[in-house]
């Protein structure tokens, strides 16, 4: 059996940022992946400017040949009720395809730590030397743990009430050939669907929706119908994503035995606010180096105030439409809409 300073579970955006940092700290690390790099995943791959500092950090000399090439999103453009409402982005957010950024961190992470793909952690125990992490044929040791499985794990997934909305998250790319430097989301009775430029002629199409609204892109961009104008001449390029549920319930960044959750593993946040990314690499990345408390006193201060006020507008664009309307004319406001956004992000 081998001992670790850190064992963290899951090599997703958060996970490989905790791995990066403790082992850049020296630290003796395991990062343990259930799955294979690359692959596609369910994400508007929208990376917040408040992200892209910490993520040429972790990616050192891999950052400039990576992000130089991400398009830049200048811009984000609601389309709800036949209005559309358009706010800056500045400075730009980036746009990187999932099926390149996790890979890109999974490497890195590879030249400095122990890292295993295709190995899910099965259960974790915590003794009084720290923990154990069980796989199908191993177990490893180590005093501290990082959980950053994600949403929905065998490590993270609680009860889902039975009157739980059943939320689905559906993504493709698509051929277009010109599109806008923005950020687009288009709203519906039931969801909505987010576009945004990915490169090379290519646009990302991710939805979240009310299963019971739609289950194919298809249905979605039939639900809007400024999306379903634009995605007339679209050619598919990738094979459809989804996963589901997508639960939305409060943060729980440590649990009882000391276990330090980062990224989704501790919190989902609503997909619009474009901010699960930045979450996931700020709390992999302080999680790697902090004590439980402190790392739940951080998560409180900086992260928490970004869930409530996401929660607030999900809330919002399930109002009826004339309150919808007043609070949109109020966002018409450069500055009210540039504060709305700032609400909904991270910080730390
Ligand atoms: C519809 C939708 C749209 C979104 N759009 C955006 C967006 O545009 N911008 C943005 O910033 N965020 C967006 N998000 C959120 C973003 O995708 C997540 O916040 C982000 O992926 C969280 O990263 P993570 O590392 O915590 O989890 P994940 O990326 O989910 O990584 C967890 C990893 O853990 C692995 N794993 C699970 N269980 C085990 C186990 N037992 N053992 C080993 N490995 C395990 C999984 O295979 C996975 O690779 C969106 C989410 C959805 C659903």
């Amino acid at each position: 059996m081998s001992a670790y300073d850190l064992i963290v579970i899951g090599g997703g955006p958060a996970g490989s940022a905790a791995a990066i940092t403790a082992a850049r700290a020296r630290k003796r690390v395991l990062l343990l992946e259930r799955g294979r790099f690359p692959r596609h995943k369910v994400c508007g791959e929208f990376i917040s400017p408040e992200a892209t500092e910490l993520l040429r950090f972790l990616l050192g000399d891999a950052a400039k040949p990576l992000l130089t090439m991400a398009p830049r999103v200048t811009r984000s453009r609601f389309f709800l009720d036949g209005r559309i409402l358009t706010a800056p982005i500045a400075p730009p957010a980036l746009s990187v395809p999932r099926f390149v950024l996790d890979e890109a961190l999974w490497r890195i992470a590879q030249q400095i730590c122990d890292c295993r793909q295709e190995t899910a952690a099965d259960s974790v125990v915590h003794g009084h030397r720290g923990f154990q992490v069980h796989s199908k044929n191993e177990r490893w040791e180590s005093a501290a743990l990082v959980n950053a499985s994600g949403r929905w794990s065998n490590l993270t997934s609680t009860h889902l009430p039975a009157t739980a909305p059943r939320w689905l998250g559906i993504k493709a790319h698509f051929r277009e050939a010109m599109p806008p430097p923005s950020v687009d989301l288009y709203f519906f009775r039931g969801g909505y669907c987010g576009v945004q430029p990915i490169g090379d002629g290519r646009v990302n199409a991710c939805a979240m929706v009310d299963a019971g609204v739609a289950s194919s892109l298809e249905q979605v961009f039939a639900k809007n119908h400024d999306l379903w104008h634009r995605s007339r001449d679209w050619k598919i390029l990738t094979e459809p994503v989804t996963t589901a549920p997508l639960v939305f319930r409060t943060p729980a960044p440590v649990s009882d035995s000391g276990v330090l959750h980062a990224g989704d593993a501790a919190g989902f946040i609503d997909p619009f606010a474009g901010d699960g990314i930045a979450i996931a690499l700020r709390s992999g990345a302080k999680a790697a180096l902090s004590s439980s408390g402190d790392y739940a006193r951080w998560y409180t201060r900086e992260v928490l105030p970004a869930f409530r006020a996401a929660a607030r507008f999900r809330k919002l664009v399930e109002t009826p439409r004339w309150v919808r309307r007043a609070a949109l004319s109020l966002l018409r406001n450069q500055r009210m809409a540039a504060w709305a956004v700032k609400t909904t992000r991270s910080r730390g």
